[in-house]
């Protein structure tokens, strides 16, 4: 048993201990049902967040969005005095939604039973409850029969369910996507005629499933039932267009699939001139407020990896820029994505193999340089400096004195 789950069952026991019926809930039930690590462990309990906070003391406690009854209980010091650097466990009381009115909240919530809390939950993979103490599943939604068929099905109608909160369809592309499911029909059915209202649901909350989406090895599974269902035309306008058997053969290339290295070959795929491919994730980025570093390397990427494929017989001095950018990662992998013919590629992995002093030698001359020669600052220097890199880089300048005395020449 792993540290985060010890420390899960030691919550559920101290509550039994006081009296309080306490599960282990939802998505972790389920990722370990499936063989997978779960993410985390999160508690439910009948006990009320107060009785919660009493059963740990307010000092060991964390009230999260208390008005969903969510507690965080934070892991005792070890005994070595340190703390075990494990972050707090969510205890949630087993509640019952109300209403919903807004597409994505409850308007209010009611304390229930478990069987209520396994009911307002998404899907039936999700329902499942564990008990420790008797290691038994308590499945009150036949969430493991869906599970050994792999089936994504809602709890309950799934129009309703859908009509609630929108974000539940982007969700199941995500847990089809994640876990490999195929969705049950009426699921599927229900999804294509909500699909529209997805319109409500914020881009940021998009944008966090789809970064779980777009690092799966199956992505474009999960891409094609978003074209397909017409939950693109909220998500990733354009997606559409794809060519997706030449996706599936790019991505069985690409090394490493990572957000950035997934995007960058998606929209290299997508469209056939780089700056398009750019403008396409500029909006994306938009919409699904990627970080500043996550935007310059699927940039980068877009950018820089077609360069890669064809720079088999290019002068070093213009694969050189491109090798020491600082996405060089990135930029290779999709190359590697994107190639139907591997020389490329072998080349800039040759070329990285250079030792520091070679792959980046430092400039010959600097601005400075040429002040103290003399000359005057000005649009002139930044050519001469460009051009006295490219020589130097490919081996026509060797030595300071040489570029001092191209320098010459040009004056
Ligand atoms: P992971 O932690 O791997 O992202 P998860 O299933 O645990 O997957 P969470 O978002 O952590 O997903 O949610 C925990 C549980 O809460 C889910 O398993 C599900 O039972 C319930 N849940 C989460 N979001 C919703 C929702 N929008 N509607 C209904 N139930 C939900
Ligand atoms: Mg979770």
């Amino acid at each position: 048993q792993s540290a985060p789950a010890r420390e899960a069952i030691r919550i559920v026991d101290r509550l039994r201990d006081n009296g309080f019926l306490a599960v282990l809930a939802g998505g972790c039930v389920r990722d370990a049902l499936l063989g997978r690590t779960p993410k985390d462990f999160d508690v439910a309990t009948e006990a009320t967040p107060d009785s919660v906070q009493r059963v740990f003391g307010k000092r060991h406690t964390i009230a999260f969005g208390a008005s969903f009854g969510v507690i965080g209980v934070i892991p005792p010091r070890s005994k070595d005095g340190s703390r075990e650097s494990l972050p707090p466990t969510e205890v949630a009381t087993f509640r019952a939604d109300g209403t919903y009115s807004d597409g994505r909240r409850p308007d209010h919530v009611t304390y229930g039973t478990a069987e209520a809390d396994a009911a307002r939950r998404d899907f039936t993979i999700n329902g499942l409850f564990y008990d420790p103490a008797e290691d038994a599943i308590l499945d009150y939604v036949d969430g493991i029969a869906d599970l050994q068929s792999m089936h994504l099905r809602t709890i309950g109608e799934a129009d309703r369910r859908f009509d609630e909160d929108k974000l539940r369809m982007l969700r199941a592309v995500r847990f089809v996507t994640t876990l490999g499911l195929s969705v049950e029909s009426a699921t599927l059915a229900a999804i294509h005629q909500h699909a529209d209202s997805l319109r409500v649901v914020s881009g940021e909350r998009i944008g966090a499933e789809m970064r779980r989406v777009m690092c799966q090895g199956d992505a474009g599974r999960g891409l094609q039932l978003l074209v397909d269902t017409g939950l693109s035309r909220h998500v990733w306008p354009g997606l559409d267009a794809m060519n997706w058997a030449k996706l599936r053969s790019c991505w069985q290339r690409l090394p490493e699939i990572t957000f950035e290295t997934a995007m960058a070959t998606t929209l290299s795929v997508l469209s056939s001139e780089a700056a398009e491919a750019q403008a396409s994730l500029k909006s994306l980025a938009r919409r699904w407020k990627l970080s500043t570093v996550e935007q310059r390397a699927i940039i980068a990427a877009i950018e820089w990896a077609p360069r890669v494929v064809q720079c088999v017989d290019e002068p070093w001095s213009n694969l050189q820029p491109i090798l020491v950018n600082r996405d060089v990662d990135v930029i290779v992998a999709v190359a590697q994505a994107i190639a139907e013919d591997g020389a490329g590629i072998s080349r800039a992995q040759r070329e990285l193999q250079r030792e520091p002093a070679t792959l980046n030698p430092p400039p010959l001359l600097s601005g400075d340089d040429l002040i103290e020669m003399g000359l005057t600052p000005g649009q002139n220097f930044r050519t001469w400096l460009a051009e006295i890199r490219r020589l130097q880089l490919d081996d026509r300048l060797c030595t300071r004195e040489d570029a001092v005395a191209w320098v010459r020449q040009q004056t």
